[in-house]
């Protein structure tokens, strides 16, 4: 089954303490259709300029990701610039040029309108709502969202909350919606906004999810060394969802082991500018890596 993924396709330039990268393939519908792409077929649907490099193109299309919902509009690329501190945690947006974003309205090919597993990666949730809108029943949609919507979009994300099964956030915007101290508060809240299922993501502390069956706290990969982890969450939740959509079953059956396989396409995506490392793995490297997880969790 494929996943249709819509959210932003960018250039980032990312500034660490260690280096600069201008105009690398960012977005956070390019790192989660990526991370989508090791498990099902992936449905993009974005928006880029004609400055929008054509290496880029082919490196969507070498992940056989389905292009036919990624409109071409003359103008400029979104582009977004972000500065990390030396923890590598704590991150600055420089700039956000959102280009042919301004004027963006998603066509969706009627190809795209039966996928079974919708993913709305973030980006306005008024996009977001009018991508739902065009879709004919799926079976399972998951949203993700940034600060940003909270503070200029949240009675648009407050509704687009009830129309979904999973809602995913990092711990910093949990704590923001609800002004919760503890994420099991949190999660409780979020639910009573909508979703049945909720994932809290906290970065390299990995992930907690409360769903029909109850809690599951989910591992990050221990990894030595972070490189750069712009759009590991929107890895996490693309590995997620490709995951899940490749699997037979109850979503319940399996979203726990989906979370884990999403957990080690954040990693990859941790050790590389950009999407550099997470496109030159294979999905014997992810398997690698779960099996690894799997030891260090067991008890
Ligand atoms: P993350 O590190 O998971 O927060 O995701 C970073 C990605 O989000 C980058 O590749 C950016 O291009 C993208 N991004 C940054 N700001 C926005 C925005 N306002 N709307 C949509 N995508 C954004």
């Amino acid at each position: 089954m494929n996943v249709l993924i819509v959210g932003s396709t960018a250039l980032d330039s990312i500034k660490t303490p260690k280096a600069e990268n201008p105009r690398l393939l960012g977005g956070s519908a390019s790192h989660a259709g990526v991370a989508a792409s090791f498990f099902s077929p992936v449905k993009l649907v974005g928006v880029v300029g004609n400055d929008f490099p054509k290496r880029y193109l082919n490196l969507y299309k070498r992940h056989r990701i389905d292009l036919n919902g990624l409109q071409v509009l003359p103008g400029k690329t979104f582009h977004w610039s972000g500065e990390y501190e030396a923890n590598m945690n704590n991150r600055r947006t420089l700039l956000t040029e959102l280009g042919v974003f301004e004027t963006f309205s998603p066509k969706l090919p009627s190809e795209y309108q039966s996928s079974p597993y919708v993913l709305l990666a973030n980006i306005a949730p008024s996009l977001q709502h009018h991508v739902l809108n065009q879709m004919q029943r799926p079976k399972f949609v998951a949203a993700d969202t940034m600060d940003l919507w909270l503070n200029i979009a949240l009675p648009d994300l407050l509704k687009l909350m009830k129309r979904l099964d999973l809602f995913v956030l990092n711990d910093s915007e949990a704590h923001q919606l609800t002004k919760a101290d503890n994420v099991f508060g949190a999660l409780r809240q979020i639910h009573k906004l909508g979703p049945q299922y909720v994932i809290i993501k906290k970065g390299s502390h990995g992930s907690i999810l409360s769903g029909p069956r109850g809690f599951f706290i989910c591992p990050a990969y221990p990894l030595h060394k972070v490189v750069d982890p712009t759009g590991a969450g929107d890895s996490f939740v693309g590995g997620m969802m490709g995951y899940l959509a490749t699997s037979k079953g109850a979503i319940d059956d399996n979203i726990r082991r989906a979370m884990v396989y999403g957990s080690v396409a954040a990693s990859f995506c941790c050790e590389g500018f950009g999407l550099t490392r997470i496109t030159r793995i294979k999905r014997s490297n992810i398997e690698i890596r779960v099996k690894e997880l799997e030891k260090l969790t067991r008890f």
